[in-house]
């Protein structure tokens, strides 16, 4: 049995409370499966329901206990009907991005079997890639932080896009790593820095600093390519695609992009890591159309519980954790290629409560397998 580790768990608002108890109960069940002690669940009030009734989008000493956990795990935050008074939304993951330095979000898109896609292309069911979007600069580094837009009165409004060397250095030897580590599981392991160095000096910075890193990682097949011909060959080609890693606002736009291909919002997970700590969230909002009717997917939340356990089983050096991580994902696609996942999301008869028991039987079934040590859980997690 592995020491206790702290999870910070904020659940949110609206469908981000749902989804956040369903991944709660797979990360249960895959650690329990593996022989791992369960975490514990540091629950912080936080979200547009909070703020209304105390007038603080997070509790008092939210931020700070996030930032004591192992790593923190969010449902979604934010409500359309509840705003500042200049008219924004509560949305203080956004701060907890900066405070904490999460500069690595890792978006992983995958098709699973049985699941809509938006190619007719058979090589579409191949598609297996992950985007990394740096996620505290770039054009995001204005939006960041109130008051660094500059505005010349009605005329014109000014946004900086900002790359740094330190934050770029980080994010690329990240990428190689990633790609290297992906490789080891089986995939090409090739990686692809997106930008628009042919135009912006900020851009061919991002470029150059990604070249300088490059002979540290000699195993690692790289490419360069602009954001407009990605964005087109995410369309013509996706299933040759495996790690980007990019600018914030250009991972912000592909990786939705390439998220639609491969089903909808229910599936896009999200990792974002800094040096210290790693935040957890389906990509996904607390979607008010749906919230309290059971009618969430919640697989966008599970597998970002597994990247969370992938995360942790690496930082840690803790396998069980990685290997967690591996049976839920397995899980996952064993289930939706047996049809026995079908959510309402993609015209299924099955809401979040479904899904949810569904999967837990899934890990049940194969909970024996990996406890005798035959290895069925052994297929790759997304990251
Ligand atoms: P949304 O992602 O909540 O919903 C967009 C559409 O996708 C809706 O039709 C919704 O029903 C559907 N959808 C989303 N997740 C789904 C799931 N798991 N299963 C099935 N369908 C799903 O985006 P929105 O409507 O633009 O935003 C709603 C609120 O969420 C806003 O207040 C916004 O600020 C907030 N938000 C929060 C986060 C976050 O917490 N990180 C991210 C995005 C939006």
């Amino acid at each position: 049995m592995t020491t206790r580790l702290t999870i910070a768990l904020i659940k949110g608002d609206g469908i981000g409370i749902e989804v956040a108890d369903s991944a709660v109960r797979i990360v249960n069940a895959s650690l329990s499966a593996v022989g791992a002690s369960l975490p514990i669940y540091d629950e912080i009030q936080a979200g547009a329901a909070y703020f209304r009734q105390t007038g603080a989008d997070i509790e008092p000493d939210g931020e700070a206990r996030a930032g004591e956990a192992d790593a923190i795990f969010l449902g979604a935050v934010g409500l359309p009907s509840v705003r500042h008074a200049d008219g924004t939304e509560i949305s203080p993951h956004l701060r907890l991005r900066d405070r904490y330095g999460l500069y690595a979000g890792i978006r992983p898109v995958k098709a699973y079997p049985n699941i809509p896609r938006r190619l007719a292309d058979p090589r579409a069911a191949g598609i297996d890639m992950v985007i990394l979007r740096e996620s505290t600069e770039g054009l995001f580094y204005s939006a960041a932080v109130h008051g660094r837009s500059k505005i010349v009165g009605d005329e014109a409004v000014y946004d900086t896009l900002r790359i740094s060397r330190a934050v770029s250095e980080k994010l690329h030897r990240f990428a190689f790593r990633l790609a290297r580590k992906r490789k080891a599981r089986g995939r090409p392991g090739k990686l692809t820095c997106v930008d628009k160095a042919n135009v912006f000096a900020s851009l061919a910075f991002f470029r150059r600093i990604f070249d300088e890193i490059r002979p540290e990682f000699p195993d690692i097949e790289i490419a360069h390519a602009y954001v407009d011909a990605q964005a087109l060959d995410l369309v013509r080609k996706p299933w040759d695609v495996d790690v980007l890693v990019t600018e914030n606002m250009f991972g912000d736009i592909l990786s939705d992009l390439a998220g639609g291909l491969v089903g909808g919002m229910g599936m896009a997970a999200c990792g974002e890591i800094g040096d210290e700590i790693g935040l957890f969230q389906p990509a996904h909002g607390s979607a008010p159309d749906i919230m309290g009717r059971d009618k969430a997917n919640p697989l966008a939340a599970i597998l970002s519980g597994a990247l969370m356990l992938d995360y942790l089983g690496e930082k840690l050096a803790l396998p069980e954790y990685s290997a967690a991580a591996a049976l839920i994902e397995t899980a996952v696609a064993r289930g939706f290629l047996a049809n026995r996942l079908r959510p309402v999301e993609f015209g299924g008869d099955m809401g979040t409560k479904a899904v949810t028991c569904e999967l837990l039987a899934l890990i049940e079934a194969l909970s024996p397998h990996i406890r005798a040590g035959r290895g069925e859980g052994a297929d790759t997690v997304a990251s």
